[in-house]
């Protein structure tokens, strides 16, 4: 029997995580705690080849920050998954491995993946794999509006309730980390001790970005 019942709670996270930063641990805590989860798997995506990849974008220097986000922290597990897989990392494939009989996911994803949620790859399916979880990364006003607008298109259309975690928003993105660095500016409160030493020891997110072309 785990936490009095018999189903597993496992929440998945997923992200570029170019790099991570305490907006994304902070959700990522607050999630475990929030949906009693009794494992949280932390997911970065692969980049697609048609990306140009510098060496910046080395999808196990981003794996590697995510293990160095949440050292000591009990139930996290950083996965590999979707970096082994390769090619575009689709959820629906991601879900579809971790999958069990006697386990309950849970997605989380960030405001601006809710408003997306229904172009992603087979998102009718997600939704009937797993629990969709929200968190707000911002205060905006006119973003609350259009959020509870479009969970109530979810909810009519597709019959899904997206349940929402509650934290105090950090606003902060991996954009503004990267821009931060190469202007030299100090990252220090955006970003856990073990990352900001692991992007200035190899030296990351120092020349220009590459474009998608
Ligand atoms: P970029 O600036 O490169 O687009 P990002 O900061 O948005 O990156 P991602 O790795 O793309 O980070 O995000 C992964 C997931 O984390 C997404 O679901 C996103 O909505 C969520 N997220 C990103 N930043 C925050 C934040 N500050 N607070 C809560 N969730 C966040």
């Amino acid at each position: 029997m785990i936490n009095g019942m018999d189903m597993l709670r496992v929440g998945i996270y997923g992200g570029t995580f170019a790099p991570i930063h305490n907006g994304h641990v902070a959700a990522a805590k607050a999630f475990m705690e929030q949906m009693k989860l009794d494992y949280l798997f932390i997911i970065p995506t692969y980049l697609p080849p048609h990306k140009q990849v510098d060496s910046s974008d080395d999808p196990w220097y981003r794996l590697k920050m995510c293990e160095l986000a949440f050292e000591g922290v009990d139930g996290v597990v950083i996965s590999d998954m979707e970096i082994r897989r390769g090619g575009k990392s689709y959820t629906y494939d991601t879900l579809k491995e971790l999958q069990r009989p006697d386990t309950r996911l849970f997605l989380l994803c960030g405001t601006d993946m809710v408003l997306t949620f229904d172009t992603w790859h087979r998102f009718e399916d997600i939704f009937k794999m797993c629990y969709p979880i929200y968190v707000r990364r911002e205060n905006d006003p006119l973003i609350t509006n259009r959020i509870v607008a479009k969970i109530g298109e979810y909810y009519q259309k597709y019959g899904v309730m997206f349940r929402k975690v509650q934290m105090d928003p950090i606003n902060v993105s991996s954009t503004e980390i990267r821009r931060a660095v190469k202007e030299g500016r100090d990252i220090s409160s955006l970003v856990p001790p073990g990352v900001e030493r692991f992007i200035h020891e190899n030296r990351l997110y120092l020349r220009e970005e590459q474009s998608d072309e």
